[in-house]
């Protein structure tokens, strides 16, 4: 059934009057304020009794409103400097469940606000919440049906709601956590790119799929070492999807996206062992985020700007073809690769469409940089559950990545900025003359210094870009996206929902 469409209801008298809402959620820090006399006077009566009010979630049934039914979802405190709009996510995440479980299906939500700026967007972060409960996995809703994602409308009650900007960041997230989140055959890459052919159908997102083995083999030579074991199953076989987004008129600026899709990771030939591979299927989450963006795009149309996205949908898979540490690969950019690891495979996939897109890049107006991917476990062990940004110079220059950790931060969507320095750059040195570049050392991200700083220093030689840094005549801003930590919500990479990051951040920095 898709995202429950957001209404919005300026007048919160009306809202309430109105019997076709089947259960009123109200999402605040106290309730106290801010709604009607007579439902204002039943809580106070019921926090006399009930001291859980204002600090767990309590629902009751309620003479004072025409939805007969109420949660109090309280977000806990809003002041301290650390508290951000998280607070209102995490509330309306667990609320969501209650509504599930009391078979509501047309629930009214009214956000009681902050007057900190910091909680300007409460309300879409709040219904986004909703969204994240709701959705349920691609395979669950064709075994058992739509039915399982019951709630259809949602009446979000204010008067600067944007119901537009909400409705397409949920549809983006929701595309985004349908293909992250299926299982590694239901989303084998010539399927990833089945679903965003139909997804952007008939819309103004154009859709081109190579599925040409040899164009692959000769355009693509990195992509296509990590593809080799897949080769022969050919449901396996590898997909470059490219999805673009012209608007009318004048352009002013351009962004360029590069999503790592491995639907599978085995970690190839350097192969995960120690019960490390469950949950691999997930590592398609940078490409599944960028699709997830262009959707919200599409639903926009945002005039001035250009998308262009680019998916590597791969499978790293393990048979007598897989390549294997030591081989030296040369990428589209002429720049000879020796392979540290072939489970460092996101890099490899990612780095001959980011140099064609570099290449592209210079004919484009303003045009900004992106590798989106869930890449390193250092990333997770470095930031939690956020999402690590590394930018190159031009693009620290131009303040891309303070620009998304600040509108993040507005969206629950919230990323931190990892600085690019000289020892990424050594660490991905030739140690001899037969080659140009390290993909990576031979062990774990997580124990290597520096784990998920080097990989941008990789991508930039690998892909050509650090001949257009600051230093050049032509400078082309990139920030490379790691999602490791944050791309699945509460970490755990085999059940836990894809939390769509960085959609909203994208969308609230680049479009809104
Ligand atoms: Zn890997």
């Amino acid at each position: 059934m898709a995202h429950p469409t957001p209404l919005v209801i300026s007048n919160i008298n009306t809202a309430l009057n109105d019997s076709n809402w089947d259960a009123l959620v109200i999402v605040g820090q106290s309730f106290d304020s801010g709604l009607t006399d007579e439902l204002l006077e039943e809580i106070a009566k019921l926090a006399e009794v009930d001291k859980r009010i204002g600090k767990s979630e309590v629902s009751f049934v309620s003479d004072s409103v025409k939805q007969g039914r109420v949660v109090l979802a309280p977000t806990g405190p809003l002041n301290r400097y650390f508290d951000d709009v998280r607070r209102y996510f995490d509330a309306a995440k667990s609320a969501a469940k209650s509504l599930l479980e009391m078979g509501s299906v047309k629930p009214l939500l009214v956000v009681l606000g902050n007057e900190d700026v910091k909680y300007q967007n409460a309300t879409v972060v709040s219904y986004l919440g909703f969204c994240q409960t709701f959705w349920q996995p691609l395979e669950a809703r064709e075994a058992l049906g739509d039915s399982i994602e019951p709630v259809g409308l949602m009446g979000l009650v204010g008067e600067n709601v944007d119901a537009a900007e909400a409705s397409a960041i949920a549809n983006g997230q929701y595309v985004a956590r349908d293909l992250c989140g299926t299982e590694p055959e239901r989303m084998a890459p010539p399927r990833f790119a089945e679903y965003c052919v139909e997804e952007f159908k008939g819309t103004n997102v154009e859709v081109s799929v190579i599925d040409d083995m040899a164009k692959l083999e000769s355009e693509f030579p990195l992509l296509w070492s990590v593809a080799r074991a897949s080769i022969e199953v050919e449901r396996h076989q590898p997909r470059v999807i490219r999805l673009e987004y012209t608007p009318k008129g004048n352009i002013e600026k351009t962004l360029m996206l590069v999503g790592k899709g491995i639907v599978y990771d085995t970690g190839g030939a350097d192969l995960k062992v120690g019960g490390h591979m469950a949950g691999m299927s997930r590592d398609k989450g940078g490409a599944a985020a960028v699709a997830g963006f262009m959707k919200a795009v599409s639903e926009l149309a945002p005039i001035g700007v250009k998308v262009v996205a680019e998916i590597a949908a791969v499978r790293n898979s393990i048979g007598a073809e897989a390549f294997v540490a030591d081989e030296i690969i040369t990428g589209h950019s002429g720049i000879r690769v020796r392979i540290g690891n072939t489970d460092a495979e996101g890099r490899l996939v990612m780095a001959d469409l980011l140099s064609k897109l570099r290449e592209e890049a210079l004919d484009e107006v303003n045009p900004t940089l992106f590798t989106v991917a869930t890449l390193t476990g250092h990333a997770a062990r470095a930031v939690g559950p956020y999402t690590a940004l590394v930018e190159n110079g031009a693009a620290k220059a131009a303040n891309v990545g303070s620009k998304m950790v600040e509108m993040g931060d507005l969206i629950a969507d919230p990323c931190e900025v990892s600085l690019s320095r000289r020892e990424d750059y050594d660490f991905v040195a030739p140690k001899t003359k037969a080659d140009d570049l390290l993909s990576s050392n031979n062990g774990a991200s997580a124990v290597t210094a520096r784990g998920h700083q080097f990989p941008l220093a990789f991508l930039a030689i690998v892909s050509g870009l650090d001949k257009h840094d600051i230093d050049s005549e032509q400078p082309l801003p990139y920030v490379h996206v790691d999602i490791a930590g944050s791309g699945i919500d509460g970490g755990d990479w085999q059940h836990g929902k894809p939390s769509a990051a960085p959609v909203s951040a994208l969308i609230k920095t680049f479009i809104g």
